[in-house]
């Protein structure tokens, strides 16, 4: 299976670090080795002195697909989970100072956790999902679907053309505004819906 993510898909988050709300997808991958599942925790990297969450709604894909159109694209998706999408930010600026792929900073070892999945008819609109993300007990990011730049429908649409869609890819979303650090200690709990689907301890 493969990990596919989206960079800046909210306008809070692409102003936030600067960059330019883009045009189309931002699209980057991720090995399988990035997963971490069962709530396991992660093992803050030696590689990185800054070391930041970034909470995002997960697409599981549930079919083969190649140019879905963005009208069938609804399909080939039955469930959504969360995930958190560290990046090692001081590696990933000297990557995009120098031009170079990111996938070192965002791709590596237990870079990309993911909770439980719901299943979409659990949720009563997909165009619509609140989902946030708690540090220590504190309310650190909190985002809504319904923000996305680019839809889920988009997302699947203009990855397609590029790379054909298995049964149980995942495809990270975008995370909204309100990035930051995590340390060694950390307790992050991600919902949707203000169900806790996702808890890591950062170690
Ligand atoms: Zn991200």
């Amino acid at each position: 299976m493969k990990i596919l993510a989206i960079g800046r898909n909210y306008v809070d988050h692409a102003k936030e670090l600067n960059n330019p709300v883009p045009e189309e997808p931002v699209i980057f991958l991720m090995p399988e080795t990035a997963l971490i599942k069962k709530n396991q925790p992660f093992f803050y990297p030696d590689f990185s002195n800054d070391v930041h969450y970034e909470v995002e709604l997960v697409l599981k894909i549930n079919r083969l697909g190649k140019n879905i159109s963005e009208k069938f694209a609804h399909r080939y998706f039955d469930e959504i989970g969360i995930g958190i999408d560290f990046t090692a930010r001081d590696l990933q600026n000297e990557l995009k100072k120098k031009g170079l792929p990111w996938e070192k900073s965002k791709g590596f070892d237990g870079a990309a956790p993911i909770g439980k999945f719901l299943t979409k008819e659990s949720l009563s609109d997909v165009q619509n999902i609140s989902f946030s993300l708690e540090k220590n007990g504190e309310l650190v990011q909190n985002g809504n679907s319904k923000d996305m730049i680019f839809s889920f429908d988009a997302i699947i649409a203009h990855v397609s053309k590029f790379f054909t869609l298995k049964i149980g890819d995942l495809i990270f979303t975008g995370t909204p505004a309100g990035v930051g650090p995590v340390k060694i200690g950390d307790e992050l709990i991600a919902k949707i819906e203000g169900q806790e689907l996702l808890k890591l301890h950062v170690k």
